[in-house]
């Protein structure tokens, strides 16, 4: 077991979810992966993953991405395997994370002055997504009211032209129900 994926491993029963059981999967070239999931749980809440040392760290982040000036709650959860980027579909009812989720956004991101490894030991990052929708600066501030997992993801930079349809995959061009809709139908 790679073992940075303990926690990832424990809380799944891959018997019954469709999601990537979590090799070590190397980076195919050396820039750096990022996706943000949208995902309908019990409650909507959207996944930021940035690749490190050949997983995905990730915070689960209820308001979604912040537009330049604004910050969210980002809430730090367990480490995804690197494969974990290309998973888009159903996590079946009864299983952890339970329901629909979407690559909302995908590419690459760019550390601004230290690595992210770095910058979650000193509890601060920031760093530059290039991707489908989004290409602007981000910062991670870690904080200590409310918990040891809570950080700020702060936007900056200017939206861009910001004509992206937020609505859809970045992979697939399919909206939640349509994402929903092909999984029932593949299981027949
Ligand atoms: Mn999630």
């Amino acid at each position: 077991m790679f073992m940075p994926l303990k926690k990832y491993i424990k809380k799944r029963n891959f018997r019954q979810t469709p999601e990537p059981k979590g090799k070590k999967i190397k980076s195919k070239n050396d820039r750096l992966h990022f996706v943000i999931q949208k995902h309908q749980a019990s409650h909507l809440h959207y996944d930021l993953r940035l690749e490190s040392e050949g997983v995905l760290k990730s915070w689960a982040v209820p308001k979604g991405m912040p537009k330049p000036g604004e910050k969210h709650l980002a809430m730090m959860v367990e480490d995804h395997p690197f494969e974990y980027k290309d998973f888009e579909g159903i996590i079946p009812p009864g299983n952890y994370g339970a329901g629909t989720v979407m690559i909302w956004d995908k590419g690459f991101y760019s550390p601004k002055n230290k690595s992210l490894d770095e910058g979650i030991g000193e509890g601060e990052f920031s760093f530059i997504l290039e991707g489908k929708k989004l290409n602007r600066e981000f910062s991670l501030i870690k904080f200590n009211k409310g918990g040891r997992n809570s950080w700020l993801l702060i936007g900056k930079g200017n939206n861009g032209n910001g004509e992206y349809d937020n609505s859809v995959s970045a992979a697939s061009g399919k909206t939640m129900e349509e994402i929903a809709a092909f999984d029932k139908k593949r299981k027949g």
